[in-house]
């Protein structure tokens, strides 16, 4: 089999049984990664030198992969796709880097993103716009664009980023693969950069929902250097992939998947609920049940704007250390106040000032209680929502996107009142910490299309095995751009 299209398994077994070296693998994957660079745009840096020095032999030793330029790498630059990082050599590694590091993994490049991780496009990277490999002309979003795209193109069989908003589990579904945010905690951030410390998760992409499992299995447990994470809870998510899904409920949010909610829908809208419907078809089909509910129009409006006050008021506090001062792309001044004011109006772009003067706003004293303290108010009330229904179902089912992937300028980091539940209900995973994933469900106008399972806190095991049955009634397991596209 060709190596682009091998998975976990299949790659693990041509190392040990010396069809292939791991280095052979690398070499592979590294001339995939160069090839198809200037056009797509995957990486900011590529690894030319192959190095594998597993610790502790496992599942991923000498499987090659690729990591988010936001996660710190000691000795490899790491720009998080900012200008004002752009010449950063970090002098220590994330975990999440330190124990595919200990286990063998090969490291092919780090991943292009939006600036700092914010924003959903791939278009604000400091190093250029990331194409969608199934079509060029269209975004392959963001922020974790460059992962999705070396994923979908098979350069590696996973990657991983990080998940604020949607930022892997919405370009999984533009680029037709898989995208898995495990529970808030699960896997330890140290090192990740901080975008908005109460949602930022670590996450992965990888074409089939057991080299998702896979890949969690050995990144998930506890750090002493992060205590936000979680103990270990001491299962293996392959093993769990046990197909008993009889009797498991699942619910969608009527107001964004019933076409009836919608006033004058778009064919784009038609075709992705229509799509939507065949996957519950499969599910009822498999034993799954899958119910309507209703939730309250104006929380479900409410999301975005509330996630955007969140996520900017905490953004501006994180990221107030980008100065100049200690490390990053220093402008000088004739004060300190100077160097701070000139490398960051330098180092960053018109988005994250946006965001930052967003964050800025609503954190000032006078506004704090009306538009802060409301946007947490708002997240408590779908959290606790959620958790009602998450005592009767076993996890939301949902079009993952409005549609397929937007072409360059149909989308910006603005508000959309189009389809505002829709394209934004994917923040419900990161208010909640809920594991939630995203498999692709078919294609339209030769797209990729995808639905996202979310489950209750801690259930990580349950939504892989609930996704893993439902990924078997489809035929997209494993798919790399290029397939048949039907
Ligand atoms: N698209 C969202 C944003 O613009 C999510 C980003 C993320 O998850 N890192 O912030």
């Amino acid at each position: 089999m060709e190596y682009k299209k091998m998975l976990i398994d299949d790659l693990r077994e041509s190392i040990d049984t010396n069809s292939v070296s791991s280095e052979d693998l690398f070499k592979e994957a590294n001339k995939l990664a160069h090839e198809y660079q200037s056009d797509i745009n995957p990486f900011v840096t590529i690894i030319d030198k192959y190095s594998c020095r597993a610790k502790e032999k496992n599942i991923l030793t000498g499987i090659p992969y690729a990591l988010k330029d936001n996660f710190s790498t000691s000795g490899i630059l790491t720009t998080a796709s900012s200008n004002i990082l752009k010449n950063y050599v970090p002098v220590y590694d994330a975990t999440v880097y330190k124990k595919l590091k200990n286990s063998g993994a090969v490291l092919v490049g780090k991943n292009t993103l939006d600036e700092l991780a914010m924003g959903g496009t791939g278009t604000t990277c400091h190093t250029g716009v990331v194409k969608n490999p199934w079509n060029t002309s269209r975004l392959i979003g963001g922020s974790s664009a460059g992962g999705a795209a070396s994923v979908a193109l098979g350069i590696v069989p996973f990657a991983i980023g990080s998940d604020t908003g949607d930022s892997v589990r919405k370009p999984a579904a533009f680029g037709g693969i898989v995208g898995f945010k495990p529970t808030y905690g699960r896997i330890s951030r140290y090192g990740l950069f901080a975008f908005a410390s109460s949602l930022d998760h670590v996450a992965l992409f990888s074409r089939s929902v057991k080299d998702a499992a896979i890949v969690t299995n050995v990144l998930k447990g506890q750090d002493d250097l992060d205590m936000t994470s979680l103990k270990d809870d001491g299962k293996d998510y392959v093993a769990t992939l046990n197909n008993d899904v009889k009797g498991k409920k699942l619910f969608y949010i009527k107001e964004a998947c019933n076409l009836e909610a919608y006033d004058n829908p778009s064919d784009m809208l038609v075709n992705t609920i229509e799509n939507f419907n065949k996957v519950i078809e499969n599910c009822k089909n498999i034993g799954i049940t899958v119910e309507e509910v209703s939730i309250d129009v104006s929380i479900l409006n409410a999301l975005y704007p509330s996630y955007m006050t969140i996520s900017c008021a905490e953004a501006t506090s994180n990221n107030s250390n980008l100065t100049g001062i200690q490390f990053g792309n220093r402008i000088d001044g004739d004060t300190y106040e100077d160097i701070m004011f000139n490398t960051r109006t330098n180092g960053f772009s018109e988005l994250i000032k946006r965001r930052f003067v967003i964050g800025s706003y609503v954190l000032q004293k006078e506004n704090q209680e009306k538009l802060f303290l409301n946007a947490c108010r708002v997240r408590r009330m779908i959290v606790e929502k959620m958790h009602e229904l998450f005592k009767t179902y076993d996890g939301m089912i949902m079009p993952a996107s409005g549609g397929i992937a937007p072409k360059f300028g149909e989308r910006s980091d603005t508000l959309s009142n189009e389809y505002l539940i829709l394209e934004n209900h994917l923040v419900i995973g990161n208010f909640g910490g809920f594991p939630s994933i995203t498999i692709p469900s078919g294609f339209i106008d030769n797209m990729p299309v995808a639905v996202n399972i979310t489950g209750d806190i801690f259930k990580d095991d349950l939504v892989l095995n609930i996704a893993n049955k439902i990924e078997g009634t489809m035929n997209y397991k494993g798919q790399i751009v290029g397939d048949k596209n039907v």
